[in-house]
């Protein structure tokens, strides 16, 4: 008997739909713009070809007035008592536009082409092996991320959680992608520092960060690393859920030196790594969507700096061989790393591991 490989041939797609969201017709994907709409079209007729089915209020679309643009919905549903609650992926399909018309543009291929070839492969996957989905899997590209529209009504996710199309409170994880295109640091760096992936959020619903760790070596290629949310400001659009009490997860690579550049193009990304991203997510959806609870608890002060310090100290000891400041920030964060250890930090220590999470991210960039 034979296997079908469900991922076959998911990598070539991932490349060419990347190749075609930063090619020149899609000139930096602005909301509101004839560009966008040609992105926009690109996803739905990627959604048609795969077979998922719409869950617009239009058809796949959900006008938002605020930026001239639309949100794209999907979905795949679920079987089974839990059918009607959610786990929601999501990821936002515009960009800065151009920078010089007609010949350069913000490609946008980290920020956020990769993110919607693998919510689109997952979607792929799921459509075409849905047994045991006990809960249905809403696919969302949302529209106005970028500036202008960033944390305004105008923002995409923003509208979508003002006025939604279906109950918050039937959503059990949120999961958001921005930048997970790339590897992390310079090629130099080892394996296991390039393949991370970082998690964010966990600590604020129940049963999440037991969840996520439970899937620290699920999949080769990717390394699933746990950081805590208030360390940053928001960044995404899993904000304005955390806002209104949804469970979520934020998914990212970081910010790295091509981020909101010209640069940011599609020879850039490390489509493995992607690959494995998209892996990863299919065994982590397919677990919340079989979680045995009625619903998942938001947890509004939910913490975990414990995990935070453990995955900074992680990353600082692969770097120290590489890298002259590495060896001063590690010993800043075992100070904190002992401190957290039996009790949560004090303010003042968290400002202190927010700092250095900067550094950190600044020395990978
Ligand atoms: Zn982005």
């Amino acid at each position: 008997m034979m296997f079908l490989n469900p991922w076959q041939g998911a990598l070539e797609r991932m490349q060419a739909l990347v190749q075609r969201l930063c090619a020149p017709s899609c000139g930096g994907r602005a909301a509101g713009t004839r560009e966008g709409q040609e992105a926009r079209a690109l996803l739905i007729d990627a959604l048609e070809g795969a077979g998922i089915e719409p869950a617009g209020p239009v058809g796949y679309l959900q006008p938002v007035p605020g930026c001239g643009g639309a949100n794209v919905l999907a979905q795949v549903r679920g079987s089974g008592p839990y059918q009607d609650r959610l786990v929601l992926v999501c990821a936002h399909y515009d960009h800065l536009g151009w920078h010089t018309p007609g010949q350069e543009a913000f490609w946008g291929a980290d920020d956020n082409a990769a993110a919607l070839a693998i919510t689109l492969e997952l979607g792929r996957v799921l459509r075409a092996m849905p047994a045991g989905l006990g809960r249905t899997v809403l696919l969302c590209f949302f529209d106005g991320e970028e500036p202008p529209f960033f944390l305004t009504k105008g923002m995409g996710s923003e509208h979508f959680a003002s006025r939604p199309t279906v109950p918050l409170s039937s959503i059990d994880l949120m999961i958001c992608l921005d930048l997970v295109g790339h590897a992390v640091g310079p090629e130099r760096l080892p394996a296991a520092l390039r393949q991370s992936l970082f998690v964010l959020g966990a600590e604020k619903s129940e049963g999440t960060a037991a969840l996520v760790d439970g899937l620290a070596e699920a999949v080769p290629g990717v390394r699933p690393v746990r950081l805590g949310i208030d360390l940053l400001p928001p960044l995404s659009d899993y904000h304005p859920f955390q806002k209104r009490g949804v469970p979520f997860l934020f998914l990212t690579c970081g910010r790295w030196r091509h981020y909101h550049q010209v640069t940011d193009t599609p020879d850039r990304l490390d489509y493995n790594k992607m690959l494995a991203i998209a892996r990863w997510l299919e065994v982590l959806v397919r677990q919340v969507a079989q979680r045995p609870e009625p619903a998942v608890a938001f947890l509004p002060h939910g913490r975990d700096d414990q995990a935070t310090l453990e995955s900074l100290w992680t990353c600082l000891s692969l770097l120290v061989p590489w890298f002259a400041r590495g060896r001063e920030l590690l010993r800043r964060v075992e100070v904190l790393r002992h401190a957290a250890r039996g009790r949560l930090l004090t303010a003042e220590e968290l400002e202190q591991t927010a700092l250095l999470v900067g550094e950190v991210e600044a020395l990978l960039a």
